[in-house]
Order: C-alpha cells, then sequence, then structure tokens
C-alpha cells in the first residue's frame, strides 16, 4: 500500500483561501508505463524504489490511483505572459500534496500532464513524452550544477497519443518543487482577492520559504528583499552558466528561488547576448543578455502585488516596494561578478576585474567562440579549436589575465581549482538532449538518455569520458528551436 510506498503527504496548500485552487483528480490514462525514476529523489523523498516501480507506483505516477493522504488540487495564478497580464492556473497539472521527507523538508508533488482543468482555457492538458523527458534531463542537469530548481522525480508514458503537429506518445512528468508559489500567485490574489487574503499567502509563503525572517520590524518588507536576493542570485547563475531561460513570465517565477518551466529553455552555445531559442520569442524578450533585465521587471510586479501590505499608506508603500526594487540591479551585478571572477580563478577584486571580463565576452562574440567551452579551456589550459585562440587581440588578453592572476596571493593551483569548480566541462548541449530523446521517443531506447544523465550529474569532474560530449554540433544542427506548452 502507499504508506510502506513511503507516501507522507500533506496538504497546507489546500488550506489558503478557496479561490487560490480547485480541488480535482487527475484524469486517468490508458496503460501507465514508468519510463524513468530518479532514484536518488525517490530516496531523499523516504520513497522506497521498488514500490514507486510496482504496478501500484506507476498507477500513482499517472494519477490513476491516488495515494494516501492526498488532496489533488490544481493551484489558481496570473502572470504577465511577454508582458499581457492575464488570468491563469495549472492548466494540465495536480499537485497531490506536499511530501514530508525522512529529513523533513516539506516538497510538493505535481504530476504534469494529468489532464484538464478549470485553467485549461482550451489546451488538452496532456503533455508528450519528449518535453517531459527534456525537464527531466535540463532540470537534473540544473541541479548538479548547483543552481536551484525544482526537480523531476518520474516520467511515465499514458499509453494515450497527444495530438500536437503530429501525433506524439503522452507522459507525465512527476515533478518536485519546494512550493509552486510563484509571482504570478501574489499578482492573482492582489488583483482578484483581498488584502486579508494576501496577508495570508505571504504568511504562508514566509513560513515555508523564508521561516528565518525577522518579525522586528516591516517583515513584507523584508519577504520582498529576500526574494529579490534570491533571484538575483539565481538569474546570475543563469548567466553565468549561459542558461537561457526562454519563457520568463511572471507565472514562471518562484518565490522560492528556484527555476521552474522548463518548456522553452536552453544552453547557449556561440556567446551571443542576443541568443534566443523560443520559436515564440520573436521580439528577443526573453534573449540571454535580456534575463537580468525582466528578472527586475517581474520583481517590479512581485513588489506592486505586495503594496497593501507594506504599508497603509499606499504612498509610503510604493516608496518602501521602489527603494526595494532599485537594489535588484546592484545585487545582481555583484552575483554575477563574484561569479565571474571565480570563473577567471580570481580570489580578490581589482577595479579593472569588470572591463577584464567585459573584453573577453566581447571577444568571444566577436570570434563567436562557444561560452562554455571558452571557460573550459582556459580553465585546462588548451587551445580551443575556435578562431578566438589564435587571435593576437585574445593572445594579449590572456597576458594581461595571466599577469592579474600572478599579483593575487592564491598559488597558480588553486586559481585552477576554482576556476575547474566554476566552469562546467559539461552542459547539457542541445544536440545531446535531442539525440538522447530521440533514442528514448522514437526508439523506446533509454541507455543514450541514461548515459547523458551520468555525464550532466557531474558537470564539474573534468573526467576524459566527458570529453566528448562537450563537443559542438554540426554546422546541419542549427539553428536549434525550442518549443513551449508540447
Ligand atoms: P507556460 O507558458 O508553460 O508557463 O504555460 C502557461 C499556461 O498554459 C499554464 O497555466 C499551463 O498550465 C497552460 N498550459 C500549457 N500547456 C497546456 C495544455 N496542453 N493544456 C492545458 N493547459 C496548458
Ligand atoms: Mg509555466
Ligand atoms: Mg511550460
Amino acid at each position: 500500500n502507499s504508506k510502506e510506498m513511503g507516501w507522507n503527504l500533506e496538504n497546507s496548500y489546500s488550506r489558503l483561501p478557496n479561490s487560490l485552487f480547485t480541488t480535482l483528480n487527475p484524469t486517468p490514462v490508458r496503460s501507465p508505463k514508468l519510463v524513468i525514476l530518479n532514484h536518488h529523489m525517490a530516496n531523499s523523498l523516504g520513497f522506497s524504489v521498488e514500490e514507486l516501480k510496482s504496478e501500484e507506483g506507476v498507477a500513482i505516477l499517472a494519477g490513476n490511483q491516488l495515494p494516501e493522504g492526498a488532496l489533488p488540487l490544481a493551484q489558481a495564478y496570473a502572470g504577465h505572459q511577454f508582458g499581457h497580464f492575464n488570468r491563469l492556473g495549472d492548466g494540465r497539472a495536480v499537485l497531490l500534496g506536499e511530501q514530508r521527507s525522512p529529513r523533513g523538508k516539506l516538497l510538493d508533488i505535481q504530476l504534469k500532464g494529468s489532464g484538464p482543468t478549470p485553467y485549461s482555457r482550451g489546451g488538452d492538458g496532456r503533455a508528450a513524452l519528449g518535453p517531459m523527458l527534456r525537464e527531466y534531463i535540463i532540470s537534473e542537469a540544473m541541479q548538479a550544477l548547483g543552481i536551484p530548481t525544482t526537480r523531476s522525480l518520474a516520467v511515465v508514458t499514458t499509453g494515450e497519443a497527444t495530438i500536437r503537429e503530429k501525433v506524439l506518445p503522452g507522459a507525465i512528468l512527476s515533478r518536485v518543487a519546494s512550493s509552486h508559489l510563484r509571482v504570478g500567485t501574489f499578482q492573482y490574489v492582489a488583483q482578484w482577492g483581498t488584502v486579508e487574503e494576501l496577508k495570508e499567502l505571504a504568511d504562508y509563503a514566509i513560513e515555508r520559504h523564508y521561516p528565518e525572517l525577522s518579525t522586528d520590524g516591516n517583515q513584507y518588507l523584508f519577504f520582498l528583499q529576500e526574494v529579490i536576493k534570491r533571484q538575483a542570485k539565481l538569474i546570475a547563475k543563469w548567466q553565468l552558466v549561459g542558461f537561457i531561460h526562454g519563457v520568463m513570465n511572471t507565472d514562471n517565477m518562484t518565490i522560492s528561488g528556484e527555476t521552474i518551466d522548463y518548456g522553452p529553455c536552453a544552453f547557449m552555445d556561440t556567446y551571443d547576448p542576443a541568443t534566443v531559442f523560443s520559436s515564440i520569442d520573436t521580439q528577443g524578450r526573453y534573449a540571454y543578455g535580456n534575463q537580468p533585465y525582466i528578472g527586475g521587471w517581474n520583481l517590479a510586479r512581485f513588489a506592486e502585488s505586495l503594496l497593501p501590505l507594506l504599508d497603509k499608506n499606499l504612498e509610503h508603500a510604493l516608496k518602501l516596494a521602489q527603494d526595494a526594487i532599485s537594489n535588484y540591479s546592484k545585487q545582481y551585478h555583484d552575483y554575477w561578478l563574484e561569479g565571474m571572477r571565480a570563473k577567471l580563478g580570481l580570489f580578490n577584486i581589482e577595479k579593472d576585474d569588470e572591463s577584464l571580463i567585459e573584453d573577453l565576452l566581447n571577444l568571444m562574440q566577436k570570434y563567436q567562440a562557444d561560452y562554455t567551452n571558452t571557460f573550459r579551456a582556459l580553465t585546462i589550459e588548451i587551445e580551443d579549436e575556435s578562431k578566438l585562440f589564435k587571435a593576437p587581440e585574445f593572445i594579449k588578453w590572456k597576458d594581461v589575465w595571466e599577469s592579474r592572476r600572478d599579483r593575487q596571493r592564491e598559488s597558480k593551483d588553486s586559481s585552477q581549482e576554482l576556476m575547474q569548480r566554476s566552469n562546467p566541462a559539461i552542459i547539457p548541449r542541445n544536440h545531446r538532449v535531442e539525440e538522447a530523446l530521440e533514442a528514448a521517443v522514437e526508439r523506446e531506447d533509454n541507455s543514450v538518455m541514461e548515459k547523458l544523465l551520468n555525464v550532466l550529474s557531474i558537470p564539474y569532474a573534468y573526467t576524459t569520458e566527458q570529453d566528448e560530449y562537450a563537443s559542438l554540433p554540426g554546422p546541419a544542427c542549427q539553428p536549434y528551436q525550442t518549443f513551449c506548452g508540447t
């Protein structure tokens, strides 16, 4: 039974105001089959891997059966989608409840692709296997890179077809998150709820994600400041590894500071701030170089929705919100600069560091160098195959960099170790991810994906077996395009 399986669900979200969700069961599927199970995740959540793999376990992961303690619900939220405000909600997902892990952590378990909900707005409520495996792979890679993220417990196929441009096998992803509270959740209550409801939501978010916040003073202001800080840190981490989220709508920005929604994301190959992969982002709103700015824009929407809690006097509340938001750019920049220094093996601070970094990035752009591989090559002191490493300007830059490193107290070896910890040798290269998905979806062969997941689980290891995964796609593979909502 589900107790032996390890289910230990709580339902704290369901005690929030009723307008914030609709209780409903997942829609059963024809014939559930397990495709992949995250053993490590299962163990840390207190599940028995054997039991989760059993017929009953798979039935639960497919939404055909409910585990003990589940109170399935679809969450309501709003969001600015490409700048336009919309009323939204889980259109193809249900929260089963929050699993209390053996170590006492409370984690949402959500089935994504579980059927239509009142928030589906015409969509079929389902998901296709390829995109769910893609989310599994990339979210696990992000975790290994040290970037806060929602996680993936399992993917099951439904035995049903999903109709997209072509007919694709249907699937359900079980997503694990420290919560699914979004900027859009607050926007929803600010727009359609009462101040009392807004307060309940904020108190709930603080309890789940910021329990250490001081109650001595303006706690909601502290809350706003902490969310801003976590997002500044998160987006800096994205920039440092070249991650492009692709759909930074306010409904896809969490209050916890975890990355969420892996629909159209992808890692940048050639360094170019204008890089966009998403087929629908025709204006480049969510381009690589625009992500930090959009982060601030979204946080301003979050601050607006908190106004009634910040102060009874609107003008004073606005002033507090504006001050908090105006700190974001500097915080982001400081996290980014700190990360960039580490990528170049620099421990201390010199005033020209920023121009040293900018010079390198400009050269990478000019010579169309691969972002990850340039830092990898600098780390292991090889000559990258790109034109960059032959360019006289770059050779000059390297001299400046080397003397900068020589001026610091730390040894060359420890500088190199710092670089190795800060520059992934391996990222989920788009062509590698596609190759893994093709094998899994078209041929039901998971071996390519399993091998990729293994390599991605130790991105800073610099093992020789990883070398082949560092290589770039052939010219035929470009330009790469991604899609949301598939
Ligand atoms: P996203 O752009 O992925 O954040 O999705 C925006 C909204 O569309 C969310 O509320 C999703 O739940 C909803 N949605 C995406 N795909 C589907 C689908 N196939 N059926 C119903 N709703 C969907
Ligand atoms: Mg979303
Ligand atoms: Mg999505």
